[in-house]
């Protein structure tokens, strides 16, 4: 059994002798140019991005950057030229979009959109809740009258997650229509 029992007086020593080596003044003196060198390294690095590498960040939110306008930010919907068609709502894959629409009356006016296709629906309720949206876009893609557009507005965090929930035929709500990048 002694022979399967592992001498360790060895390894401690082995060990004790490297814990303990010895330092003779070169080494000394080697250990100082090491730390100074080291922090000097450091530093130039330190100090290029000081001098000559430009910031990334910005001072937010006093300074505050344009999105490009293809961004898939908060949707708008201007529906003055909504058709009511529900391809919106039938290609949203969370189905965040509600519709709630009745037939013209046949006397009423005739109504066209912007680009001249017939309103033959009143919309009578135009929601989104935001809160489950996930600006995959489809909605705005399908559009026939690309009234469902995305703005670039990206500060829109509410209180509450009911709050999220946008009716587009608000009066507050159609004044986002100047957010729409063209
Ligand atoms: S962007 Fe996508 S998830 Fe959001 S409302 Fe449109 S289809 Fe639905
Ligand atoms: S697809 Fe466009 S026109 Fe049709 S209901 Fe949706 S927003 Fe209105």
């Amino acid at each position: 059994m002694s022979g399967m029992t592992p001498d360790i007086s060895d390894f401690a020593n082995k060990g004790n002798s490297i814990g303990h080596e010895e330092l003779t003044f070169g080494k000394w003196l080697g250990n100082i140019w090491t730390a100074f060198s080291t922090c000097f390294k450091g530093l130039m690095i330190t100090g290029k991005y000081i001098v000559a590498v430009k910031p990334v960040t910005i001072e937010y939110p006093e300074v505050r950057e344009e999105l490009p306008s293809n961004s898939r930010s908060r949707l708008f919907n201007d529906v003055d030229n909504c058709i009511s068609c529900l391809q919106c709502a039938a290609s949203c894959p969370v189905d965040c979009i509600y519709i709630t629409a009745t037939r013209r009356d046949k006397e009423a006016p005739k109504l066209k959109t912007d680009d001249g296709t017939p309103i033959k629906l009143d919309l009578k309720q135009y929601t989104i809740d935001t809160a489950l949206c996930c600006y995959c876009g489809l909605c705005t893609t399908v559009c026939p009258t690309e009234c469902l557009t995305h703005t670039v507005d990206y500060e829109f965090s509410q209180y509450t997650v009911s709050e999220m929930k946008y009716d587009y035929l608000d009066e507050d709500i159609r004044a986002w229509k100047h957010r729409v990048v063209k």
